[in-house]
C-alpha cells in the first residue's frame, strides 16, 4: 500500500510555516497578492502565493464580502457562517447539479462536493469503503447546519431516483432520517450566550447505504449530553429547547414564568410532527410531555432549612411534580429529605441538610432528562435503523460540539475540549503526518512543521499518570477537600508536562492546559464530584414505581445495568473516554473528509468579518499547514492493486505481470487526470453491457 503515483498538482515555494506572534493580520498584503481585486475568485487557498495566515486571511474576507461561503483548501472545505439564509444555495436543483456532474469538484466550492466525493469514493476503490464527514468549527460556527445538509442532500441522492425529479417527496426512510434530527435538536440543544441554537451533546450519524448506495437507514451515537443545564444554566443562557415549547404549549405548566425560546407553536409541532413520523404513538408523546413538566415542578420545589424530616417543602409544587411524575409525593418528600446509609449489612435513615436536599432534587431532575434522552437516541435507532443485511456501507457525519474556553471552565468543557484534542489528532495523522511518509518512501520533500497534539493528550488521558487517570483515583478515595487534594496531585505528578501549568498566586484551586487551540484554565472545585456523578439509589427505586409505563421502562434498564456491572461505578470521564476511543476507531476504519466551519463575528450578524476572530480559528484547527501540505503534497494515494484495477483496462496491461508493471506502465503514458477521462470513456463505452448484467443479475436474484 501507499505508493504515491501522482505528481503534485500544484508546487508552491514552501515556506516551512510556523505563524510567529509577528505575524500580525493587518500587515499590508499588497507586495504579497499583486491581484487584489481578484483574490475572490480563489476557489482554492491551495493556489494563493504564499500561503501565510495574512493572505489567507485576506482571500477568506474577499470571498466572504462577495458572499461566496465555502473555499477548498487543499484537502479540506473551508465553510464561513453567512449568518443568513441564501436563496438556492441548497436547493434541490443545485444537489442535482453536483450530484449529476461528470466531475462536480469543477464547479463552485460547496459542502455538496465534499457530500458527493464521499459518496462515489465508497466503490470508487476495489473495496467498498465506508466514509467519513467530520465537521469541526467552534460554537455557532455551523456544524449542525452543514451536517444537516449533508444529510438533506443524501435523502435527496440517495434515495430513489424518482426523487431527484419531484420537488416535495422524501421517501419513508429518507423522512425519517430527517425527522431524527428534528426531534434530538429540542431535547439536546439550547440558546447560549455564543449560539443560539447550541448542540449540547456530540452526533456521529451513520447513513447506512445498500448494495445500490441507497440510504436504507440510519444509526446515531451521541456523546456526553450537559445534563448540568437541566438544573443550572450560565448567566443569561437557556435550558433545553424543549422546555420553553412544552410550557408555551401545556396550560398545566402556563404559570412558570420563563422567556419562550420558540414564540410561535411552529417548534413544537415540528416536535410532534417528527415523533409522530417516527413512530413515537400520541400515548407516549403525553408521558413523555408529563415527564418534562413533572422536571420543572422539581425545579420549583423549595426546602426549608430546618433539619427536621417532617418539615413539609413547598407543599404545592411538591404535589405537582409528584402527580406529573407519577409517583407518590410521600414518596416524592421522603427520597429528597432522607438519605439512606450502609453501615455494614444494615441501613441507617439520616435527614439530608437543606443544601443536600437541593443537590438531590437537581440530581433527580438531572437523571430523568438524561435518561430521556437516552431513551429518545434509542427509540430512534430501533424506527431508522435497517436490518444488519440489508446495507452494506455507511457514510458517518459526525457534528460534536466545538473547542470551550469559558471564564469559568469545569469537567464539561474538558471533556469537550479533550474530545476536540482527538479529533485534531485524528486530521494530524491524516494530513499533516502523511510527510513522514514521503520521506519512508524516498520522495524528495522538505519538510513542513506542525502542531503536534500528542503530548497533550497524553496530559489529559495518558497513563499510567494524567489529568483523567487522578482525577479518577480522586473519584474514588471519596474524601472531603477533594479540589485541594486533586491539585496536589497533578502539580506533584504531572509537572513535567509543559502542556500544563498554574497560576502562582491564584487562590482557586485549579490548572491551565495549553491545548492545540488555546489556553483553557479549568476550575477543580466540583470536578471530583461532577466526575462520580453520584446518583442515590432511593431515587432510582422512586422513579421505579412511578405509574408513568414511560418512566418505569427507562428506569427498569438501569437496573439492570448497574446490576450487570455489579453496581461498580463508572467514572463520567472513563465513560467518555472509552465511547471516544470507539468513535475513534471507526473514523480510523474510513476515508475522513473534513470540513472547517468559520465563525466570521462572535455577534453572529451578516456579512460582519473581523479578522482577529477568524485568524484565531485559522490557526486553531491549522488550516494553513493542511494547505501547506496539500498545495507541495501528492493528494491521491491508491494501493496498487486498486490502481490497476481502476485504470488497468487503459492498457494493454496482462494479469499475469506483476501489479508495479502495470503501474509504472500506465504511468509512462499518461497523467492522472488523462487516465481519468480514458476510464470514463470506456467505461461509458461497457455501461450498456453492465447495465444489462446487472438487469440479468437482479431477475436471478427475483427468481
Ligand atoms: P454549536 O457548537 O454551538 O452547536 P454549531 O457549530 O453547530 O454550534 P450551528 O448551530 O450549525 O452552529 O450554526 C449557528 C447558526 O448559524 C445557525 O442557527 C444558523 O442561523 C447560522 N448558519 C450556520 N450555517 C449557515 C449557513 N450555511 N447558511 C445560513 N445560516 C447558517
Ligand atoms: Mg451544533
Amino acid at each position: 500500500f501507499a505508493r504515491y503515483f501522482t505528481a503534485p498538482l500544484l508546487r508552491y515555494p514552501q515556506q516551512n510555516y510556523l505563524m510567529s506572534q509577528s505575524d500580525s493580520v493587518d500587515e499590508d498584503v499588497q507586495a504579497f497578492l499583486p491581484d487584489q481585486d481578484q483574490l475572490h475568485t480563489y476557489d482554492d487557498l491551495t493556489k494563493v502565493n504564499p500561503v501565510t495566515p495574512t493572505t489567507v486571511l485576506k482571500c477568506l474576507q474577499a470571498r466572504y464580502r462577495m458572499k461566496v461561503f465555502y473555499t477548498h483548501a487543499g484537502c479540506t472545505l473551508v465553510a464561513l457562517n453567512p449568518f443568513q439564509s441564501i436563496p438556492d444555495l441548497y436547493s434541490l436543483d443545485v444537489m442535482k447539479e453536483y450530484h449529476c456532474a461528470p466531475q462536480p469538484q469543477e464547479f463552485k466550492p460547496h459542502i455538496f462536493i465534499v457530500a458527493e466525493k464521499a459518496y462515489r469514493n465508497v466503490r470508487s476503490q476495489l473495496e467498498p469503503v465506508d466514509q467519513s464527514l467530520v465537521v469541526s468549527g467552534e460554537s455557532g460556527a455551523g456544524k449542525t447546519w452543514t451536517s444537516r445538509c449533508l444529510m438533506k442532500y443524501y435523502a435527496t441522492v440517495a434515495a430513489s431516483s424518482s426523487v431527484l425529479k419531484s420537488q416535495n417527496t422524501v421517501k419513508r426512510i429518507e423522512r425519517r432520517v430527517l425527522d431524527s434530527n428534528s426531534l434530538m435538536e429540542p431535547f439536546g440543544n439550547a440558546c447560549t450566550l455564543r449560539n443560539h441554537n447550541s448542540s449540547r451533546f456530540g452526533k456521529y450519524i451513520q447513513l447506512q447505504l445498500d448494495r445500490c448506495q441507497l440510504l436504507v437507514g440510519a444509526s446515531v451515537q451521541t456523546y456526553l449530553l450537559e445534563k448540568t443545564r437541566v438544573s443550572c444554566q450560565p448567566a443569561n443562557e437557556r435550558n433545553f429547547h424543549i422546555f420553553y415549547q412544552v410550557t408555551h404549549q401545556a396550560s398545566t405548566c402556563s404559570n412558570i414564568s420563563y422567556i419562550f425560546y420558540c414564540l410561535t407553536e411552529d417548534c413544537f409541532q415540528d416536535t410532534v410532527e417528527a415523533m409522530d413520523h417516527l413512530g413515537i404513538n400520541a400515548e407516549k408523546q403525553q408521558q413523555i410531555f408529563r415527564i418534562l413538566a413533572g422536571i420543572l415542578h422539581l425545579g420549583n420545589l423549595g426546602f426549608s432549612s430546618s433539619v427536621d424530616e417532617s418539615q413539609p417543602c413547598n407543599l404545592d409544587e411538591k404535589a405537582k411534580a409528584a402527580e406529573l411524575l407519577c409517583v407518590s409525593a410521600e414518596d416524592l418528600q421522603t427520597c429528597l429529605r432522607v438519605q439512606t446509609l450502609r453501615a455494614g449489612k444494615q441501613n441507617m435513615l439520616k435527614p439530608c441538610s437543606q443544601a443536600q436536599c437541593i443537590v438531590r432534587r437537581d440530581c433527580l431532575a438531572k437523571l430523568i432528562y438524561a435518561q430521556l434522552f437516552e431513551w429518545l437516541v434509542i427509540f430512534i435507532n430501533k424506527s431508522i435503523c435497517a436490518d444488519k443485511f440489508s446495507w452494506c456501507n455507511f457514510i458517518g457525519v459526525l457534528d460534536v460540539y466545538g473547542f470551550e474556553c469559558f471564564h469559568i471552565n469545569n469537567l464539561e468543557q474538558l471533556c469537550i475540549n479533550y474530545a476536540n484534542e482527538k479529533l485534531q489528532q485524528h486530521f494530524v495523522a491524516h494530513y499533516l503526518k502523511a510527510q513522514q511518509d514521503y520521506v519512508s518512501e524516498g520522495l524528495e520533500w522538505s519538510f513542513i512543521k506542525y502542531q503536534d497534539n500528542q503530548s497533550c493528550l497524553d496530559l489529559i488521558e495518558g497513563s499510567p499518570l494524567s489529568v483523567f487517570s487522578l482525577l479518577n483515583e480522586e473519584s474514588r478515595l471519596n474524601r472531603d477537600s477533594d479540589a485541594r487534594a486533586l491539585k496536589v496531585r497533578l502539580e506533584k505528578e504531572l509537572c513535567g508536562n509543559a502542556n500544563i501549568s498554574w497560576h502562582k498566586f491564584s487562590q482557586v484551586p485549579h490548572f491551565t492546559v495549553a491545548h492545540y487551540a488555546g489556553k483553557v484554565s479549568y476550575q477543580l472545585e466540583g470536578m471530583v464530584e461532577k466526575n462520580k456523578d453520584p446518583v442515590p439509589p432511593e431515587l432510582i427505586s422512586l422513579l421505579q414505581k412511578s405509574d408513568n409505563q414511560l418512566l418505569q421502562q427507562m428506569f427498569s434498564q438501569h437496573q439492570t445495568e448497574n446490576s450487570t456491572k455489579g453496581l461498580s461505578k463508572v467514572t463520567v470521564v472513563s465513560k467518555f473516554k472509552n465511547s471516544l476511543e470507539s468513535l475513534m476507531k471507526i473514523l480510523h476504519a474510513t476515508t475522513p473528509h473534513y470540513t472547517r466551519c468559520i465563525k466570521p463575528n462572535p455577534e453572529c450578524k451578516p456579512l460582519m468579518f473581523k479578522k482577529q476572530e477568524v485568524v484565531v480559528q485559522l490557526e486553531a484547527c491549522g488550516i494553513v499547514e493542511a494547505i501547506h501540505i496539500s498545495a507541495a503534497g501528492f493528494p491521491v494515494r491508491i494501493s496498487f492493486k486498486s490502481f490497476v484495477q481502476c485504470y488497468g483496462l487503459i492498457t494493454k496491461y496482462s494479469k499475469s505481470g506483476s501489479v508495479r508493471v502495470g503501474k509504472y506502465s500506465l504511468l509512462k503514458r499518461f497523467t492522472l487526470e488523462s487516465l481519468e477521462s480514458q476510464r470514463k470513456r470506456i467505461l461509458s463505452g461497457c455501461a450498456f453491457s453492465i447495465q444489462c448484467c446487472w438487469r440479468r443479475y437482479q431477475e436471478r436474484r427475483r427468481r
